[in-house]
């Protein structure tokens, strides 16, 4: 099942989304079954029985064609986005650092959240916003201290997503500030959909890509992991309980726009586009960021 969520009327509704690539189209699941939830969160804190409700709320029934619906990010309010750093050796080369033995972890805050389509602002405090296509795993369920050959069952699905980047503040300001670079407003796009687990059957093996005005800019495949989506969460969980609807952006491969000669860096009027196999294409617009005082 390819979970949304989506604008009506204002107000957010979990869909799911019918058909193939050139004849998609939304069902609104709480129209159906007025007992589903009204997030995608509260879907997933529902369980199993809630899920198979929306599976059967999704197999038939009016539907809306997916051109005419505003999509938000697939969850709108995850208590956690954890990302990995430097989780692709030839990323990690290009940047100059050494993979560890444990991964890098830092985290954006909700409020990076962007739904597809919706503008990438450039915040007029960096002149060095960067891009980074990126698996994003969704939790389902509880997780605590996972041992590793357990973790896949808590995973509710997967989502492109993009991790934007200001490099200056990532760099150079004062203890290296991968949090606040990270998390200006807008910095995570999230979506089309998520793919529930079952839709995915080998997450550890989907080509990934980033173009940035229809150029290929990165080109990979989540083999090529240093840190594996099982290990990740597991790694995670003995730190902090994981919940339904947390979000962990896995990290990007190589030809981020800061390891380029000239370095590659967004402007207004770009757009970017993460396609993940069998997770769509996630595309954003960029634009100038509100001004100071303005
Ligand atoms: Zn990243």
């Amino acid at each position: 099942m390819r979970l949304v969520t989506f604008q009506s009327n204002g107000q957010p509704r979990v869909g799911c989304v019918r058909g193939d690539q050139d004849n998609l189209e939304v069902i609104d699941l709480a129209a159906r079954d007025p007992r589903l939830p009204g997030s995608v969160k509260q879907l997933l804190e529902q369980g199993a029985a809630a899920l198979d409700a929306a599976r059967r709320a999704c197999e038939s029934g009016p539907a809306i064609p997916y051109g005419e619906v505003t999509l938000l990010a697939p969850v709108l309010d995850p208590q956690k986005i954890i990302c990995v750093g430097l989780n692709y050796a030839d990323h990690a080369k290009e940047t100059g650092a050494k993979a560890g033995d444990e991964p890098v972890i830092f985290c954006k805050f909700p409020t990076t959240l962007r739904g597809p389509e919706a503008p990438i602002e450039l915040p007029p405090e960096s002149n060095e916003v960067d891009y980074e296509a990126e698996l994003v795993i969704v939790i389902g369920r509880r997780a605590r201290r996972l041992p590793r050959q357990d973790a896949m069952n808590y995973i509710a699905g997967y989502a492109c997503g993009h991790d934007v980047s200001a490099r200056d503040w990532q760099k150079n300001k004062p203890g290296k500030q991968w949090l606040l670079g990270k998390s200006f407003d807008s910095f995570a796009p999230l979506g089309p959909w998520l793919a529930t687990a079952d839709e995915v059957p080998n997450p550890g093996n989907l080509a990934i890509a980033m173009r940035l005005n229809g150029q290929i800019m990165q080109q990979s495949n989540t083999n090529q992991l240093i840190f594996p989506i099982d290990y990740l969460v597991s790694y995670l969980s003995h730190v902090s309980t994981l919940l339904p609807g947390d979000l962990i952006y896995t990290g990007t491969p190589s030809g981020v726009g800061v390891a380029r000669t000239p370095p590659v860096f967004l402007k207004p009027g770009d757009v970017t586009e993460v396609t993940i196999q069998g997770l769509g294409t996630l595309r954003n617009p960029v634009v100038a960021g509100v001004k100071p005082n303005a």
